[in-house]
């Protein structure tokens, strides 16, 4: 079959629906939600004329449904992530392990904690190589955050099992993958802490909004303190006994607004609705393209039931097969990318240079034992792979008429740029 960027039909006449899932599903609810605290002229969590108490609700619902003790409500994943290093009491001086494929956020929220990043490789799932951790640890790293990639879960036992040997905490950069699990256990909830990003890309969203959860309480009164200018309002919701004099510190405003709360109260309720949907067409497209193309590769995933299939990873045999394949299904109106250009985070300038706002860059300019530098250390796995896997996004909202042009146009592509192009 011709295929439409050699002027054949295309597999669909229109783009595929975006991929904002909590956004496309955003309705009465979140409007009735919101209005609530519209009218009772209470937009602040801590105080006002009639507070509708909404993050404080949406913290208990989102603590409830994960099973764990301790949730707060926060402005964004990337404070939660700065939020959860100065819990931990990370800082200058201080190294954090952080995988090669990530947001620039994850990176970023270590910087701007006064800390600086060290890169690990990725394995075929894209998510870090529990295996290179060993390379890159040296007495300096104080931390490890691990980044669920899309959906798929981290080889949580292996990660922990380093860190617990070593002594250091583990964070979860859960903002992709909000719902999923690992062995049976959701993600955020099986390191020390867990953050959550709600900001329009991501699973549900407030628009901008974030999250720390823990079952430690002392990590808890740390991250509201740091969250809310060291103030430690609410103490007795907790049964948390804490003295101000002497707990007490400087912290910043990352507060969530109540009019996030209201919404992602109702975008929490839809969340496992949204991640079934998601699954269910993942699941489909994946079958079809497995049994039709020999040679087909997708992201290895570590636990399939606690995937979220909110995009497809197909691994193509090169960077140069990678460029063409997304140009070919662009033609066929199937929207694929690379993510986050197809480098590794530490090729971003900002990273590479290890430039910052501050004087002398700090905190680079902290004289480590062994000096960290992104320009010597590349993740070799990272950098080959990120270049040619392409991502199909997955949303809630997909026909079987969607699915079935999706999956034909890529069959077309991938026989006609992949499979017979070997022969
Ligand atoms: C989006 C994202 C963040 C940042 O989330 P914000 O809520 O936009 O601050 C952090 N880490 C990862 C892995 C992300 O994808």
């Amino acid at each position: 079959m011709r295929l439409a960027i050699d002027g054949g039909k295309p597999a669909r006449n229109a783009p595929l629906p975006p991929n904002y899932p909590g956004a496309v599903m955003m309705g009465q609810e979140e409007a009735a939600g919101a209005t609530e605290v519209i009218l009772s002229k209470s937009p602040f969590r801590y105080y006002g004329p009639d507070v509708q108490n909404a993050v404080h609700r949406f913290e208990d619902t989102m603590s409830a449904g994960l099973g764990v003790p301790y949730a707060l409500g926060v402005s964004s994943c990337t404070s939660a992530l700065i939020v959860a290093l100065k819990a931990l009491g990370i800082g200058y001086g201080d190294k954090v392990i952080v995988p090669a494929n990530t947001f620039l956020a994850t990176a970023g929220a270590v910087v701007c904690s006064h800390a600086v990043p060290v890169f690990v490789d990725v394995d075929d799932s894209l998510n870090m190589n529990p295996l290179d951790l060993e390379r890159v640890w040296d007495e300096d790293v104080k931390a490890i955050i691990a980044v669920p990639i899309l959906g798929n879960p981290c080889d949580m036992d292996a990660i922990m099992a380093f860190a617990r040997a070593r002594g250091v905490p583990v964070i979860e950069d859960v903002a992709q993958s909000c719902g999923s699990s690992y062995k049976g256990r959701y993600a955020g909830t099986i390191g020390d802490i867990g953050v959550f990003s709600f900001q329009m890309n991501k699973i549900i969203t407030s628009g901008e909004g974030g999250a720390v959860v823990t079952r430690d309480a002392l990590l808890f009164e740390r991250a509201v303190r740091y969250h809310d200018q060291g103030l430690f309002r609410d103490k007795e919701r907790y049964g948390l006994e804490s003295d101000e004099e002497a707990n007490g510190f400087i912290g910043q405003n990352y507060r969530m607004s109540e009019l996030a709360g209201s919404v992602l109260i109702e975008q929490w309720n839809k969340l496992e609705g949204i991640n079934a949907s998601t699954r269910r067409n993942h699941a489909a497209i994946l079958s079809v393209l497995k049994a039709s193309l020999p040679g087909f590769r997708s992201r290895k995933v570590v636990d399939e039931e606690g995937y979220l299939g909110s995009n497809l990873g197909m691994i193509l045999p090169s960077a140069e097969t990678a460029a063409a394949f997304i140009r070919a299904l662009d033609a066929e109106n199937i929207g694929t990318h690379l993510l986050y250009g197809g480098k590794p985070v530490y090729r971003q300038p900002q990273l590479y240079e290890q430039r910052t706002a501050d004087k002398n860059n700090f905190p680079f300019d902290y004289r480590f034992r062994k000096p960290v530098s992104y320009k010597k250390q590349p993740c070799q796995a990272a950098e080959d792979l990120m270049a040619r896997t392409v991502y199909l996004p997955v949303s809630p909202l997909l026909t079987s008429e969607d699915i079935e042009q999706i999956t034909e146009g890529i069959v077309k592509v991938h026989r006609a740029l992949v499979s017979e192009a070997r022969q």
